[in-house]
């Protein structure tokens, strides 16, 4: 069969107008740091894009300073109304600079600009949009008549949604009346530099949110220092677990979003076309670098063949390539690191005896580049059943009862999110209540909005972001005592407070 070939449709990145180098934003201003520098570069081409200062434990300090000052100056004594008013205007500065804003996502991070265009930067503004409506209602926020902020946040953020993580954490931190510290992933601080020139257009008090660049080594001063009241931490469990217990014994309050596994569940009487779709988007959305992402597929044994069949067909249409184009699927994996990690784990899927079947792309010559890749013959005990692969690769289980697709759904150390195709209501609404994920989307996948908590069980984290939720890891309950599903975990042994308190299942979302 003949294929219609597609005409290159690149987005043009002469609408960016980057400086060569970077550094950080402190108190209002970019200062030089006093540390190195370090460049960054596009995963798709190799080819640096702007060096960035890499701040020292001494200029974590002096923006923890500012971020004190200002908010003992400015922003603890600012109406709610006033906050919300910058925070209108951060939002509508996004949507102003959205362009470009995808434009340079797309370069430093690698994710197609289909996706930076239509998902991370209308969520951005999405986010600012949202949590400004609740800077003036925070008495309505279920934390008392007079919840009062914690002071300064420190927050530290992964590479796969810079800019989206970026607005997850400042949101809701300034809303509540926090300022903040931010520290943006390595590989991708670009983003967070343009958010700072924003910051500057919308006039924002000096000092309100500093962003410090730089390695691990600067995320750990910024958690460690002495004078931050909240951390707030998305990334991996390891360096999750190491932050819990470098802030235990502290009054620092404390969110952990971390890893995922997640069971993407269908059944036999699922909408098939949809839940093909479903699948995709479930993994193969932003290369699977997605904590929630449905890495683990359940399918029902009677239709394994049928799913399988046409999953492949569905994959062997996927553009990969360019970033930039308009047209593409799938863009380049983050870093070279990542890529290695994805190589090292599927090989002991295919090792451990597991069937590997890999999407015919193109690979460009230069960059990092790994096709949608599908495992089947998956067993619970398999490396590629377990561990977090954070990359473009599926791992199919089967099942034959509900019982049994509980079971499996729930055998994994994490618990974030979860999916459920099937026709019958009955059937989702008996599933929820067991499966121990904070999200489940029931014949849909990979939603967002700002109004809905997002979290995980188990050793995905603990704290909500998003909603109602997302403003009480940001704020101190007053004259009242908050119910526990509503309080942000503090800082807590390792099971983050979960065993005296069952979190609020966050979602159930059923496509319209
Ligand atoms: P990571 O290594 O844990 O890094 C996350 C952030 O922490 C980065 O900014 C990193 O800096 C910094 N960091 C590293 N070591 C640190 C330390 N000792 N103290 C303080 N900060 C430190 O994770 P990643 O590989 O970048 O991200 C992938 C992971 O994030 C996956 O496991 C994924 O599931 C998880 N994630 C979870 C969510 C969620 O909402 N639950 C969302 C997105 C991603 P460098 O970049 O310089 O290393
Ligand atoms: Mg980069």
């Amino acid at each position: 069969m003949a294929f219609l070939e597609y005409a290159a449709a690149p987005e043009s990145a002469s609408i960016l107008n980057l400086k060569a180098q970077y550094g950080l934003f402190i108190d209002g201003e970019f200062v030089d740091g006093h540390g190195d520098v370090f460049d960054t570069i596009s995963p798709a081409t190799e080819e640096v894009i702007a060096s960035i200062a890499q701040a020292t434990a001494g200029d974590v300090d002096v923006a923890v300073a500012a971020a004190r000052r200002a908010y003992d100056r400015v922003w603890s004594r600012m109406s709610g109304s006033d906050r919300g008013k910058y925070l209108f205007r951060i939002a509508r500065l996004v949507q102003e600079r959205a362009r470009e804003l995808a434009v340079a996502e797309s370069l430093d991070n690698g994710k197609p600009i289909r996706e930076t265009r239509d998902v991370d930067v209308p969520l951005v503004a999405a986010w600012f949009f949202y949590y400004a409506g609740w800077a003036d209602k925070l008495e309505h926020a279920g934390l008392g008549p007079n919840p009062r902020a914690l002071g300064v946040a420190a927050q530290v953020i992964p590479w796969n949604f810079p800019l989206l993580m970026l607005a997850w954490k400042i949101a809701p931190a300034l809303a509540a009346g926090n300022t903040v510290v931010i520290k943006p992933a390595e590989t991708t601080s670009l983003t967070a530099m343009l958010f700072a020139e924003i910051l500057q257009q919308a006039d924002l008090p000096a000092g309100v949110v500093n962003i410090v660049t730089g390695p691990g080594a600067t995320g750990q001063a910024l958690v460690t220092h002495d004078d931050v009241n909240k951390v707030a931490f998305t990334g991996s469990t390891n360096v999750g677990r190491m932050i819990a217990r470098q802030v235990a014994g502290t009054q620092k309050r404390l969110t952990l979003e971390l890893g995922g596994k997640a069971a993407n569940i269908v059944f036999d009487d699922a909408p098939m076309d949809q839940a093909i779709e479903g699948i995709v988007n479930g993994i193969f959305f932003n290369q699977g670098h997605v904590c929630c992402a449905g890495s683990r597929l359940l399918v029902q044994e009677n239709v394994h063949d049928e799913v399988i069949d046409r999953l492949k067909a569905r994959l062997s249409t996927l553009r990969m390539g360019d970033p930039l184009d308009k047209n593409t699927d799938i863009g380049a994996i983050n870093s070279a690191a990542q890529l290695e990690r994805i190589r090292t784990l599927s090989d002991t899927g295919e090792s451990e005896g597991a069937e590997r079947w890999t999407a015919d792309c193109r690979i460009p010559e230069k960059g990092f580049w790994f096709a949608p890749t599908i495992f089947t013959k998956v067993s619970a005990a398999h490396a590629i059943a377990r561990e977090e692969i954070f990359g473009p690769v599926l791992s199919v289980l089967t099942f034959r009862t509900p019982a049994e697709a509980i079971a499996k759904a729930n055998n994994t150390p994490y618990g974030l999110s979860a999916g459920i195709w099937t026709e019958k209501g009955s059937r989702m609404l008996a599933l929820v209540d067991q499966l121990r994920a904070g999200v489940v989307w029931a014949n849909t996948f990979n939603r967002f909005d700002p109004a809905s908590p997002f979290g995980g069980y188990k050793e995905s984290g603990y704290g909500r972001e998003g909603g109602r939720h997302g403003l009480a890891a940001y704020l101190e309950a007053s004259g009242w005592d908050a119910p526990a599903s509503l309080s942000a975990a503090s800082t807590t042994p390792s099971d983050g407070g979960r065993a005296a308190r069952k979190p609020a299942k966050t979602r159930k979302a059923v496509a319209k």
